[in-house]
């Protein structure tokens, strides 16, 4: 028998100790509550529920809750789509925009081209100008033709230049490069026309029959400037040619030209 221990009787042991009776040791039990649940039948229900849940579920909160994670994963989802969309968008943006620029760019590279192109052609223009400046004369002959008559004392005058007899119409040249400062009428030559020179020295041309430059031009050395003519006080067709030392002093033509490669 139980030698030690308070007995407790379980449900219908008030009677004999016989019967269906059951006696459990209490102090053997750590769980009263698990005892009495193990071996009670008629326990109460609200007493079995406290024991066996943890908490309390209210459904209404839970499925609350649900909705708003499910409507929280929608939103998600939407806001995915919405950014994949605008992505695409921009994407697109940033491709038209490269083209446009790389559009831009090779438009730019064709205008620089065609500058250097340009900057090329005028430089081949300029290089082929210098070479013709370099290789035209700096001194010419003013007229071809007879020399008839030279500086000095004549017919109980002085005769300032020389002449050259040729056709009317032979050409006449500028001696040198120089700046036209007269084109017109002259007592005595008919027409004339002066050139003044770099040195300040004048050259003066006379009995011409047409002026083709007028007063101001810049001429170069073998440029045309006139035609031969029998203008003025002349026997016949031929240019008076007179040189003036700064612009005044009337010299021999035949050691100026001479001093220049050219001899009548
Ligand atoms: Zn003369």
């Amino acid at each position: 028998m139980v030698a030690a221990g308070t007995l407790v009787t379980g449900v219908g042991a008030a009677g004999a100790l016989g019967g269906d009776s059951r006696i459990i040791p209490l102090a053997a039990g750590t769980d009263f509550a698990a005892a009495f649940a193990a071996n009670t039948t008629t326990a109460p229900t609200s007493q079995t529920t406290a024991v066996r849940t943890v908490h309390a579920v209210e459904p209404g909160l839970e499925a609350a809750k649900l909705m708003r994670s499910e409507a929280l994963l929608a939103r998600q989802h939407v806001d995915q789509a919405i950014k994949h969309a605008s992505d695409g968008y921009q994407g697109r943006q940033a491709e038209l925009k490269r083209q446009q620029e790389a559009e831009q760019e090779a438009e730019q590279a064709r205008v620089a081209a065609e500058e250097a192109e340009k900057a090329r052609v005028a430089a081949e223009q300029a290089r082929v100008a210098a070479e013709e400046a370099a290789k035209r004369p700096r001194v010419a002959k003013p007229a071809e033709g007879a020399f008839t008559s030279g500086y000095g004392a004549r017919w109980g005058t002085t005769h300032y230049g020389v002449d050259i007899a040729n056709a009317i119409g032979t050409p006449i040249l500028s001696a040198l490069d120089g700046v036209v400062v007269e084109a017109g009428p002259a007592s005595g030559f008919g027409l004339w026309v002066r050139v003044q020179h770099g040195d300040g020295t004048i050259t003066v041309y006379g009995h011409v029959n047409e002026i083709l430059v007028s007063q101001g031009q810049q001429v170069q050395a073998g440029q045309q400037i006139a035609t031969m003519g029998n203008r003025g006080q002349s026997t016949g067709p031929h240019l008076h040619f007179e040189v003036w030392i700064g612009g005044s002093q009337k010299i021999d033509p035949i050691g100026w030209l001479g001093a220049r490669g050219i001899s009548l």
